[in-house]
Parts: C-alpha cells; structure tokens; sequence
C-alpha cells in the first residue's frame, strides 16, 4: 500500500513516437513517468537490444529500421543501405530484416512525391510493404507529414499514421476516410509546433524534408513562400477527435544532434497532454491517450491501467489530473516495472 496524501495514482506513461540514442533517454524519459516508449527508427539494431529490459528503466518497443525509398535523405542520413526498399518486390526481405532484429512492428517514411529533391516509396512499394506486416501480424506506422502522403498511407491500409500536416489542415474526405479505415493518429503536436516555431515560414511541400532531418538552411530559406502553422495541426486534431480517431499521445523526442530538432525525453510527453487539451479532449481522454488507448490498440495487455496482473508502473502525482491535466508534471513517485525510480 502507497500512502498517496491526497495525490493520484496513474499507470505509467506511454510515449508512443520517441528516438533513442541512449541510455540517458530512457532515464530521463523515466523521471517524467514514462514507463513504455515506442522507438520509432534506430541506426543501430545493437543499440535497441542494449536499452531493452533494464531493470527501473521503460520498457522499449522498435521498428528498428524504418523503410524508405531509394535517395531519401533517410538514406543519406546513416540509415543502412538494406533500410532502402527498391520496390514492391522487395518488400518482404525488408520486413523479415525487421522482424529479424526482433520489431514490434514495422515503420514506414511516406514522402510526399511533390517534394522536390526527396526521393519517394511508389504506392505500390508502401501496399506491398503493408501486405508483407500484415501477413507477420504486425502493425505498420508511417511517417506522414502532407495531405498528399495521408492519401498513400490511407489507401495502402497503414494502421497508424504519426505526424500531422503544418501546411494545411488535413482535408475532412481524408478525415472520414480515416474514420471507415479505422487508421489510428499520433500526431505529435509538440513536435509539430517546434518545428512551426523553429523553421516559421517555408513551403509545406518541403516539410518532410524537414522532418526526414535532410535540409539545410539554404533550402528553407528559397521556400519562403507559404508557412507551416501549428494551428493546422490543431485544426487536424480537433477533427479527428471530433469524428472519433483514436489520437495517441507521441511526442517524437530524440536527443540525437544530427536531428534539426531535439526535444526533451519524458517532459515533451507532458506537454503533448496539455497540447491535446487544447486542441479539444478532456483530460481524462488525454490521459487514456498515453495509457489505456496505446495499450489496447497496440496489444500491450499487460500495462495501461491499475490491476492486479499487470505491470507495476505507476506515477504518483499530487493533484487531479482529471481536472487539470497539467497536474501530470507535479510528480512525486515513479515506479517501473516495480522498481521505484523517483521519490
Ligand atoms: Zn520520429
């Protein structure tokens, strides 16, 4: 029994789009609560085996590789020539490298085919690679940052679509369509608004390459035409969770410093909560966003909630933050996998 003093009891969070470079990710990420973190692409297979299953530190899932076409900056970004997938008939060799290393699920780089100078995965390579997961029973997430590359994951049968658009609101036929596929949203907000912060006003085409971690600065300063707004984003999340999406918390933290934006591990997952609020859920909805809804949509029957039989990761907060979902940072306790990590 925990003496909580008036706080509340929380499962431990789960960050369902991080990076990780270290072990100093997880311990950080860990002090903010969260006990699950969904790696969302690693150079090094190596360096995902070594972070896993260590004793008061979260538990860590992977893609390992993400696949990406051909030229992609990906490709020019350290990411290993058998992480490129030269089309449809190459996608099972992919995915059985992936599931090799030992993936929870299988990643996706969906390029907008407009953007110049970024080499895009074809429609049918994406389906293929789908199909291939699929038939492994393995979820697939795609990087997605434009309408256009919504449209090629939702038409493949991508069951989870991270990101959202910065140069316009997604599209409502997109949103409805998404609603009858049952595709799922991480949209990392925080993530999202950083980059709208950082990189102000530049063709939304080239945002992707932004996030693909391949642009210089001189790239971004010939697009100067049309902004990336966060409050798109905003607009897109408030649509999907008016019609019902399911939206899970990410945040898209890495502490790599090739990457044109870090983001603190653990504290950004806060902030995605309060960012969630904002764009129209209530904060007990933010809240299964990082806990209950991840787990029963990625099979993680043995976390996201109190009970007995399942993991023992547990926040201790002081406040409500059923009421006030700010009270998530005012942590006093963490435990992780039944270890006590904080307080
Ligand atoms: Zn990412």
């Amino acid at each position: 029994m925990v003496d909580g003093h008036g706080g509340t009891l929380l499962p431990g969070l789960i960050d369902s789009h991080t990076h990780l470079t270290g072990a100093e990710d997880l311990e950080s990420a860990v002090h903010w609560g969260v006990t699950t973190m969904l790696d969302m692409a690693s150079r090094v297979p190596e360096l995902v085996d070594s972070l896993r299953n260590r004793p008061g530190l979260p538990d860590i899932l992977s893609c390992y590789y993400p696949a990406s076409a051909p030229g992609s900056t990906q490709a020019r970004m350290g990411f290993p020539a058998s992480s490129i997938v030269n089309g449809p008939q190459d996608a099972e060799r992919f995915v059985a490298q992936q599931l090799g290393f030992g993936a929870d699920y299988i990643k996706l780089i969906i390029e907008d085919p407009a953007v110049r100078g970024s080499a895009a995965l074809s429609s049918e390579t994406v389906a293929a690679l789908v199909e291939a997961a699929h038939r492994y029973n393995k979820k697939v997430f795609a990087h997605v940052t434009t309408p256009d590359a919504f449209s090629i994951g939702i038409d493949a049968g991508i069951d989870v679509l991270t990101h959202a658009p910065l140069g316009k609101p997604l599209p409502q036929d997109l949103v409805t369509t998404m609603v009858n596929k049952g595709v799922i949203s991480v949209p990392t907000m925080v993530m999202m608004k950083q980059i709208a912060k950082k990189f102000g006003k530049i063709n939304p085409v080239l945002l992707s390459l932004v996030m693909s971690k391949g642009i210089f600065r001189k790239l971004i300063n010939m697009f100067k035409s049309e902004s990336l707004n966060y409050h798109n984003v905003e607009e897109t999340v408030r649509a999907f969770i008016q019609s019902g999406i399911p939206v899970i918390a990410g945040t898209d933290a890495n502490t790599d410093p090739k990457s044109p934006l870090m983001l603190n591990q653990g504290e950004s997952l806060h902030e995605e909560l309060e960012l969630m609020v904002k764009a129209g859920m209530s904060p007990v909805q933010a809240l299964q966003s990082a806990t209950s809804l991840p787990a029963k949509l990625f099979g993680l029957q043995d976390r996201g909630s109190i009970q007995t039989g399942t993991r023992a990761d547990l926040i201790l907060v002081d406040g409500n933050p059923t009421i006030d979902i700010s009270a998530t940072r005012a942590i006093k306790r963490v435990w992780a996998g039944g270890v006590q990590v904080r307080g």
